[in-house]
């Protein structure tokens, strides 16, 4: 049995009794064929209908930022799918609208709205922003029948929370007590009901798609082709699952000591796994655990319970978690105060978008999200804050912010991005002593950077190629 937490149901009635299937409308966050909450709920229903269940995932061209990155880590990851549907017995079907489907297809239904009409009950992933919320709410008006989301993101569900969380320490005590309800292996329940189903597409994609394949698909996509697949994070289940395997054995020891090094592979690594939905975050939490030391354990849990469901709760509560209203009153003052303060440099766009600022270990910094697709923690923090120093105020910083993140990051468009970006501008923190440009918001120098970590190494790995 799902928790009730997990469920956020629409206003509409029960299943219908004309329906074929239950339908599982995968979306790009929950992209796993084991321990998925959504996927457990459609199989309960469709056994208690007596129906079989059918997972559906779409891809689009029209998403915003859609590119060759995500597109491909997307198509490796449905490969991944094939292969564990298929051990386990249920149909999984993936839609691939290419420039030549979408001419073929006009303004026609989409297959995810011909087969949500001929389904009893719909069931889909829960993801409090990007643009899962809006098509939640546009499928439930184009069908009749109900369309549930399910939330399978967080550990503890996201609507355990009523209130919204300014700070770290004020969500931690309580996701510490609710933890032992929420952190168990999620089961994986069998269909009772298998019958074939018919598409109304063709399928593109399969268990042998391989890379050359993927490549072409991507390339028949009226995508961004500017933006390239990453050449050091590949999607899928069994990528997610090698990563952590990894981090076990090598990172997580040194985890506490070494994490904030941009040189030492000591962090996880999986945020874009955990956003794309590749790797539950149960099993990630519960392999640590037992991985330990305890030691380690416990902050790697601070960051990937605390920080993570923290982000989670403002996008959740907060319908302005994409503007500087979503950070404190005080913050937004200092910021207000200071804005006429001079600035070192002010750069357009385009400059800070191709990393060719002034300033080597920041250009660095872009250069790896531009190429890899991924950033690591500690000159992410640096990365943000910096853009304040060269944008005339803190609403377009918070837009170049968003815009770079999401463009280039395989883990961007996620609560955590708004966590981590809000956060550049004051949101969970504490007021600091006063600086110009900054007030008394929190400041981080590049400059400073150098008593930290090898800063020459770390440029000479990320130099614009
Ligand atoms: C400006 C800025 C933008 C950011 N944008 C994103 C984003 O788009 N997507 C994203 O997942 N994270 C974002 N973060 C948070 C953080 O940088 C990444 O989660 C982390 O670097 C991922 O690396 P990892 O998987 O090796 O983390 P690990 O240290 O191994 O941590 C394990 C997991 O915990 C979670 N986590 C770790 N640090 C944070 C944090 N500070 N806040 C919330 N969750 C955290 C992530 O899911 C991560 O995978 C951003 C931070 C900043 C400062």
């Amino acid at each position: 049995m799902i928790d009730d937490l997990r469920i956020h149901a629409g206003r509409e009635g029960g299943p219908l009794p004309t329906g074929d299937f239950v339908l599982y409308w995968m979306q790009g966050v929950a992209m796993r064929s084991r321990a998925n909450f959504a996927l457990n709920f459609a199989i309960e229903q469709a056994n208690r209908l007596r129906l079989p269940v059918l997972v559906y995932q779409g891809l689009r061209h029209d998403y915003p930022w859609a590119s060759d990155r995500f597109h491909t880590f997307i198509l490796e990851s449905a490969v991944d799918l094939y292969h564990g549907f298929a051990e386990r017995g249920i149909r999984y079907a993936f839609y691939l609208e290419t420039a030549a489907e979408q001419t073929q297809r006009g303004t026609g239904d989409s297959p995810l709205v011909a087969l949500g009409r001929r389904a009893a009950l719909v069931v889909t992933d829960y993801f409090p922003t990007f643009i899962q919320p809006r098509q939640l709410k546009r499928l439930r008006e184009k069908l009749e029948a109900p369309v549930v989301a399910v939330d399978s993101a967080t550990v503890v569900p996201i609507r355990f929370h009523t209130r919204e969380y300014p700070a770290a320490r004020s969500i931690r005590p309580v996701l510490m007590e609710a933890l032992p309800h929420h952190l168990f292996p999620v089961p994986d329940p069998d269909p009772e009901i298998r019958r074939p189903i018919e598409l109304p597409f063709d399928e593109l994609v399969g268990a042998g798609t391989d890379a050359t394949r993927i490549s072409e698909l991507v390339g028949a996509c009226d995508i961004d082709h500017t933006v390239g697949p990453s050449p050091t994070l590949r999607g899928g289940e069994r990528a997610a699952r090698r990563r952590l395997a990894w981090f076990l054995q090598h990172g997580l020891p040194r985890y506490a000591d070494d994490r904030g090094d941009p040189n030492v592979d000591a962090t996880s690594r999986l945020s874009s796994y955990l956003h794309f939905g590749n790797i539950a975050i149960q099993d990630v939490l519960l392999a640590a655990r037992a991985a330990g030391p305890a030691a380690q354990y416990d902050k790697f849990l601070d960051e990937a319970l605390v920080w993570r469901e923290l982000a989670h709760n403002l996008t959740y509560l907060n319908p302005r978690h994409r503007s500087l209203d979503a950070v404190p009153p005080w913050a937004r003052k200092e910021l207000d105060d200071h804005s006429a303060d001079p600035r070192p440099a002010l750069y357009d766009d385009d400059t800070l978008e191709r990393g060719r600022t002034a300033d080597p270990l920041w250009n660095a910094c872009q250069h790896s999200l531009v190429r890899d697709g991924e950033i690591h923690n500690y000159v992410r923090m640096l990365w943000g804050k910096s853009v304040l120093l060269w944008t005339e105020d803190a609403a377009r910083a918070l837009r170049v912010l968003e815009h770079l993140n999401h463009k280039y990051a395989l883990d961007g468009r996620d609560p955590n991005s708004y966590g981590g970006i809000l956060w550049c501008f004051g949101r969970f923190d504490r007021p600091f002593y006063r600086r110009p440009i900054f007030g008394t918001v929190r400041y981080m120098s590049l400059g400073a950077a150098a008593g930290k970590f090898d800063v020459k190494a770390y440029v000479a790995r990320h130099r614009a190629d």
